[in-house]
């Protein structure tokens, strides 16, 4: 086995007209593997998933990525190269070290690097595969277009609703303590009431976490016109041990 950058020299000298000859000598690769590299297509990037067309090893970590994205995050194109940007608060750690982890299970290749922003972390990394993984990128914010996803995204979170929510929760929701008081037996208790909120401005994004809490049996609410609430006592507390607290 040759590894990447002798095989890209011998593609290079041949491509600068040398003769086979010359480059399997000046390379020490036979000639009948430098031909068969010229009529190879160009390697596939082992790590992209959908690009190999296999079942996502890394499905759990993308299912959460996946919510992660749709809640705080964007894909970037540039001229050099296409960047995944996840916004996490800055108070956080917990988050900002679950974002970072998912993004290095998914592109094992490289791990995340973090942008300061005032109140923000960014966990960033470049790969141009994201697009792959992200099809849902595209110009404009995501309230005001369509995101739908595609089958095959269906399945990892039908395979994977908890990672789904914890994305999506660990980014666009909060788990709120209401309390209040009631007066029992002559004696005034107070109450805490918690609850988890996901607020998103798109109608799609909402309906997906709507259609995740469906998957596990968590019973929701729509509590405001951007709101989806779990507020029933069993369902927070169900709610809670398939995702964890935020911190
Ligand atoms: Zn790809």
């Amino acid at each position: 086995m040759h590894d990447a950058p002798t095989r890209n020299e011998a593609l290079a000298l041949v491509a600068r007209g040398v003769s086979l000859n010359e480059t399997a000598r000046r390379t020490g690769v036979q000639r009948s593997t430098i031909r068969a590299w010229m009529s190879a297509p160009e390697p596939v990037p082992r790590e992209c998933f959908r690009c190999l067309g296999l079942h996502p090893a890394a499905a759990r970590a993308y299912t959460a990525l996946l919510g992660f994205y749709l809640g705080d995050g964007c894909v970037s194109r540039f001229r050099r190269h296409t960047t995944l940007r996840i916004s996490c608060d800055a108070t956080l750690p917990g988050i900002i070290a679950d974002v970072s982890s998912l993004v290095a299970a998914v592109r094992p290749s490289g791990g995340a690097f973090h942008v300061r922003a005032p109140g923000v972390i960014v966990v960033s990394a470049n790969w141009k595969h994201w697009p792959c993984l992200f099809p849902q990128h595209g110009p404009g914010r995501k309230h005001e277009r369509t995101i739908a996803l595609e089958t095959w995204q269906r399945e990892v979170v039908e395979a994977h609703p908890a990672d789904f929510l914890r994305g999506l929760f660990h980014s666009d929701g909060c788990r709120a303590r209401n309390w209040a008081t009631r007066v029992v037996a002559g004696e005034r208790r107070r109450y805490d009431y918690p609850r988890w909120q996901f607020t998103n401005r798109s109608d799609d994004i909402r309906d997906l976490c709507c259609w995740a809490l469906d998957l596990v049996d968590v019973p929701w609410r729509r509590s405001g016109r951007w709101v989806v609430s779990v507020s029933r006592r069993e369902a927070v507390g169900r709610l809670d041990a398939l995702i964890g607290p935020k911190t």
